[in-house]
């Protein structure tokens, strides 16, 4: 059937405003890397014919007899045209609107904030990342027409844009469109007419697409035989050995839509009670939807290298940085994708998958300890829920983490060197959680702790307060906050070899404990004296029930938490001020501000403001005008 174009003129239609705004972007963009636009409408064409395949399962009349997959690119330099051409599922007139004239994905404003203040060409990696990858077409050509077709669709339609604000739609005669499928041309700008060339455009596709699963074609001029340029197998089918490292990273570009070199990979083959061949990537560097709250993976399924779902959370949550794919020989073609997730075949595949890859980071942080410290830099704080998470990997999770340490300078230590370096007689494993290594190594909770060599992990991920709290112990030793309860120091001998402070609390200083726990009483729970102080006077920490000072922050933060219980005030008895405010010479109101006052240091200390900012500005001018000279 035919429909001619003449009845129904083309409709104009503007794009939405991000749209608008990416492509300005993409227009104007000072990505060095034009090519990836080639490797982006390879990557659609190719995903457009794994959809056909697996709506064909259910609706085989779809392929209408043509039942292979391909894409086609053609070259035309006299018309200074470049085509893309595929037998995919295509796209409806609705759909083109949709697909071509929005953007769905919920990441996208992000992406363009990111882009706007690139930094490095960082920009170039993201595109794939993001689903704007048709958009980028738009850096080579100032015109791009894409004629599309439902499988089994009678009709077919044109939609043509400069990439400026609108595009146009209108129907196809239909032998001007492919009988199914989508075909897309560039109109190329003078400066981009090298992509008409053969050899550039064979070289960009070998390197950047050689290993899509959808054979991929090259007419050279119009009217020429189509020649193959790659055959469309599945790279993960084949042996380890006949695979180079440039073939892998290849592939790992393709998957995963980053530019960078994979940290890792883990290709294997399960064979026995389960079949199926995984081939897994840890990413280089961060995915852009690392800390999404959905924490979505992407792991791909495959049924017999058919392309089923990339939402079957083929591994935890906390390895959803981890791309790839698993094709399996033992799930059914026609499995629902709703089916998926309760299968036990799946749970097999999970469980192996999640193995292999924890066993390959464990191998990665013996051979090469610095390539894993810049995985774990990447990823650790999404690793590390994992502790929480999957009780029964907790042990192993623990072992691969690292930490910085109030032992380990610039560098990491993992939870076996620290209770290797334990003092005798030391039953926990300290911790120091709050929100940057300097804010926290200023910590007046820490300088007991320094005074006495013992070691503190200094710990920054907003994570590491849940997992702390969770985790029961490693190899024989819980985990202790040092802003909780007691530090119970006394055992332990200083460095210096000064002799401990003497056990008793002088009566001049429980004094003073006395009358500051009068006084501040509305806003702490206690006053005591403190063995974890060295140089400052006082500093706060949490009783030994309840929370962390640091997760009782995170939870009012996030609005889980009511009201925070009083801390408790801790005061150094060595410290000259306290003496002097123990000796009790001052008239009463001067010594009830200098309690005040400590309070308030204490919490400024923590990363916190004084409790009321105005009395306190008063008493510090009281203060003052006391010491500075009449
Ligand atoms: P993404 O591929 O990440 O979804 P793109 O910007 O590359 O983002 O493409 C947007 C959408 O346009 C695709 O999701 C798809 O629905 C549609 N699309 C693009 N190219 C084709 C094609 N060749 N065949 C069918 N649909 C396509
Ligand atoms: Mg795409």
């Amino acid at each position: 059937m035919t429909t001619s174009t003449a009845e129904k003129p083309a409709e104009s239609h503007v794009f939405e405003a991000d749209v608008a705004r990416l492509l300005h972007m993409m227009v104007h963009s000072v990505y060095s890397d034009k090519d990836v636009f080639l490797r982006e409408l390879i990557s659609n064409a190719a995903d457009a014919c794994e959809k056909l395949r697996y709506e064909a399962i259910a609706n085989p009349a779809l392929l209408a007899g043509d039942t292979d997959s391909r894409i086609t690119i053609s070259l035309d330099e006299e018309g200074r045209k470049f085509t893309v051409e595929d037998n995919g599922i295509g796209m409806s007139r609705d759909e083109l609107i949709e697909a071509l004239g929005t953007i769905a994905r919920s990441g996208t404003r992000a992406f363009m904030e990111r882009i706007e203040a690139d930094k490095a060409g960082e920009g170039t990696q993201l595109i794939g990342q993001f689903g704007v990858g048709f958009y980028s077409c738009f850096m080579v050509a100032d015109r791009v027409d894409v004629v599309s077709r439902r499988a089994s669709a009678d009709e077919a339609w044109l939609w043509s844009s400069e990439g400026k604000g609108n595009y146009r739609i209108a129907p196809v005669d239909a032998v001007d469109a492919p009988a199914r499928g989508t075909r897309i041309t560039l109109h190329l700008m003078e400066e981009a007419k090298s992509y008409t060339s053969r050899w550039s455009v064979e070289r960009i596709v070998k390197e950047q697409s050689g290993h899509v699963p959808v054979p991929i074609s090259i007419v050279v001029k119009p009217g020429d035989e189509p020649a193959q340029l790659t055959d469309g197998t599945a790279l993960w089918a084949k042996s380890k050995t006949d695979i180079t490292p440039e073939e892998y990273t290849d592939f790992y570009r393709g998957v995963s839509g980053q530019y960078d070199e994979p940290a890792l990979n883990v290709h294997f083959r399960a064979e026995g009670r389960h079949e199926y061949t995984a081939l897994a990537f840890v990413p280089g560097s961060p995915p852009f939807d690392l800390f999404d709250p959905d924490r979505k993976g992407r792991m791909k399924l495959y049924v017999k290298r058919v392309f089923i779902t990339d939402e079957a959370e083929l591994l935890p949550r906390y390895l959803r940085f981890v791309r790839g794919l698993v094709d399996s020989a033992d799930l059914p073609l026609n499995v629902s994708r709703e089916m998926i997730q309760e299968s036990p075949i799946l749970s097999a595949i999970r469980k192996g998958v999640t193995s292999r890859v924890i066993t390959a980071m464990e191998k990665l942080a013996e051979s090469d300890g610095d390539a894993f410290i810049k995985l774990w830099e990447a990823f650790g704080s999404v690793i590390k829920e994992g502790i929480y998470e999957d009780y029964e990997r907790r042990a192993q999770l623990m072992a691969l983490s690292r930490f910085r340490t109030t032992a380990s300078g610039e560098g990491y230590r993992s939870l076996a060197d620290y209770v290797k370096n334990a003092k005798e007689g030391q039953t926990a494993i300290y911790y120091l959680t709050g929100s940057s290594p300097e804010q926290l190594k200023a910590s007046p909770q820490l300088e007991g702790f320094r005074a006495r060599g013992i070691e503190v992990l200094l710990l920054t991920d907003s994570v590491d307060s849940f997992w702390v709290t969770n985790a029961p112990e490693f190899e024989g030793k819980a985990f202790k906050s040092i802003t909780q309860g007691s530090a119970d120091l006394a055992q332990f001998k200083k460095v210096d070899g000064q002799a401990a402070a003497s056990e008793e609390t002088p009566s001049d200083i429980r004094g003073f404990i006395a009358f500051a726990k009068d006084k501040l009483g509305q806003e702490i729970s206690d006053v005591r004296a403190s063995d974890r102080l060295t140089e400052s006077a006082v500093c706060l920490v949490a009783s030994e029930q309840g929370y962390d000072r640091q997760l009782e922050k995170i939870l009012q933060g996030a609005g889980r938490l009511q009201s925070a219980a009083k801390p408790i005030l801790e005061i150094n008895p060595d410290h000259p001020m306290i003496k002097a405010l123990a000796a009790n010479t001052i008239d009463s109101s001067l010594r009830e501000d200098a309690a005040f006052l400590l309070l308030d240091q204490a919490r400024v200390l923590d990363g916190d403001k004084p409790i009321d900012p105005r009395a306190f500005a008063e008493r510090l001018a009281r203060l003052m005008e006391r010491a500075l000279p009449q």
